[in-house]
């Protein structure tokens, strides 16, 4: 099985990106799961922090090692905006592939002090991982939020991108180009969508040459999706998507089922509305 490197480097030169799916249960890794078996491409399975302390490192680390060994497909599994060094090293010496090292809200020097550093530490326990850092701001929480906040005062610079890139060593950058983390109620109906600065992406892919993440891409216009990945993004975030279908899809399936206990007659609807938000966005993320 190809390493995630080579994986990324192999969607770089075809133009696609690889899609990153959020989990919190087994439920989510398994709609995820299908829909990534169905168009047979490559995946990563994020968890955050907060996903991880419900699910467990090692315990998640064993399911999707699990899943990969019987698809076949090549699955990978991310430390999802990791905020301390020690979740770092627990994420890594429970076999995670790749961890999203997220100190963007200290100071930019300290940024850069501290990735490089981390990166020193996480590459001895396991030489194949891949570390991201992030600069910028995209907000926090993959959650239904009241007010959009604006964050167009701190949007990532190619300047500072390759400065960041070149003095940390990072294998992947998460810059902050217009996409934020969460969805407003009006993106959940449709109604509105993000928009995205794709020159921006463009200038700081140029600058740096680096892998590039965009993260919070839940609710964005499909057409500045597309685009961004043509001008360099290399994987996509989506987690608010599908924590919206994982609760609608419970809440009718609950009240379709008044008197059921079974947890394994009310779950699979959960299963299958995941499985179908995923499975929209690889298509589009693989060009297929
Ligand atoms: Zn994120």
């Amino acid at each position: 099985m190809k390493n995630l490197l080579a994986v990324c480097r192999e969607a770089e030169k075809t133009h696609v990106a690889i899609g990153h799916f959020n989990v919190s249960d087994l439920t989510a890794l398994k709609g995820v799961v299908d829909a990534a078996q169905e168009l047979k491409v490559p995946v990563i399975i994020g968890a955050s922090e907060g996903e991880r302390k419900f699910l467990g490192d090692r315990q998640l680390a064993a399911l999707v090692r699990s899943f990969r060994d019987d698809t076949g497909l090549p699955i990978f599994l991310n430390a999802d905006h990791t905020h301390s060094l020690e979740a770092a090293v627990a994420a890594a010496k429970a076999g995670f592939d790749a961890i999203v090292f997220d100190l963007s809200a200290l100071p930019f020097e300290e940024n850069i002090r501290q990735t490089k550093e981390a990166i020193g530490v996480l590459k001895k326990i396991s030489p194949d991982i891949l570390v991201e850092g992030e600069i910028g701001d995209i907000g926090t929480g993959s959650q239904i939020h009241d007010t959009i906040p604006d964050l167009s005062a701190d949007l990532t610079s190619p300047e500072q991108a390759k400065k960041f890139v070149d003095e940390t060593g990072v294998d992947i950058l998460a810059p902050a180009v217009g996409n934020m983390h969460g969805m407003s109620a009006s993106m959940v109906s449709g109604n509105a969508k993000k928009r995205l600065d794709l020159k921006r992406i463009s200038e700081i892919k140029t600058a740096t040459g680096s892998l590039i993440t965009l993260h919070g891409a839940s609710g964005t216009n499909d057409d500045d999706l597309r685009k961004a990945i043509a001008a360099g993004i290399n994987i996509i975030h989506i987690n608010t998507e599908l924590r919206v279908a994982w609760r609608q899809s419970l809440d009718r399936s609950l009240a379709e089922h008044q008197n059921e206990v079974v947890p394994y007659k009310i779950l699979p609807p959960v299963v299958d509305a995941i499985r179908r938000v995923a499975l929209s966005r690889l298509k589009l993320f693989n060009n297929l």
